[in-house]
């Protein structure tokens, strides 16, 4: 992908996830990997007027440029570029974050509670339980810190009486994957108003978490396309197993 194009694809997947009812305003914040550093949007801008221009490029040591932007630009970085920038240089497999104040993972974030394994997609952040982060001041390199400890080798996390993050290749598999997360936190909270849920257990979730890495659309993209005929020529047996 072109910088241009991975800069469209930024604004693209803030303004969906606004128009999705999964942040407002000018909150949350997305970042992708790009050339020797990250490409992260700017603090406070409105999703709809964001340009191309007005995203910033930022290196690794924290150092950034909005060379893009028009020249009496005054973009700033994003105030959570910390967890960004330590996110992607830690974790070599994400290509992009996004970060958004949805609701109902928040106010799941607001209670400090982990989603746990009440529902088997909640394999789909890659692992049997999506966790809350300790809290921190955003901004804050203790937030970043609270943001990878909460996220270990799982591609989602919440944070603790503020919202989400999402993690994945693109600005676009980010955006799909906070949707399923925001998803899980509604259905979590119905649960918990009714009653206990039960909660799947490891060896169920492992089997789920295998079944996803094995090409079930939302972890990963499948290598090939499943096969719908045998050699035989008769429909393959559904997998039941
Ligand atoms: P920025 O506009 O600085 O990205 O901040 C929004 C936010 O969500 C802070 O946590
Ligand atoms: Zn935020």
């Amino acid at each position: 992908m072109t910088d241009l194009a991975l800069r469209s694809a930024i604004i693209d997947a803030g303004r969906r996830m606004n128009e999705a009812g999964l942040n407002q305003g000018t909150a949350g914040n997305i970042s992708a990997r790009a050339g020797d550093g990250l490409l992260v949007t700017p603090s406070g801008v409105e999703y709809q007027v964001m340009q191309p221009g007005d995203i910033i490029a930022m290196g690794w040591d924290g150092g950034w440029t909005s060379a893009g932007a028009a020249p009496e630009s005054d973009r700033r970085p994003s105030s959570e570029w910390r967890f960004h920038r330590d996110i992607l240089r830690q974790r070599p497999d994400i290509g992009a974050i996004l970060h958004a104040h949805a609701p109902f993972s928040t106010a799941l974030a607001c209670l400090r509670k982990d989603i746990p394994a009440f529902h088997y997609m909640v394999a789909v952040a890659g692992g049997s339980l999506i966790k809350c982060s300790a809290y921190a001041t955003f901004g804050t390199e203790a937030l970043s810190k609270a943001a990878l400890e909460a996220l270990g080798e799982r591609n989602a996390c919440l944070l603790a009486n503020h919202g989400l993050i999402a993690c994945a290749d693109s600005p676009a598999a980010a955006l799909a994957l906070a949707v399923e997360v925001e998803a899980l936190a509604a259905q979590y909270m119905r649960a918990l108003g009714v009653g206990e849920p039960q909660l799947l257990d490891d060896a169920e979730m492992q089997r789920v978490l295998e079944k996803f890495a094995a090409g079930y659309g939302y972890a990963s993209e499948p290598e090939s396309e499943p096969e719908s005929k045998s050699e035989s020529g008769r429909e393959s047996e559904p997998d039941d197993d």
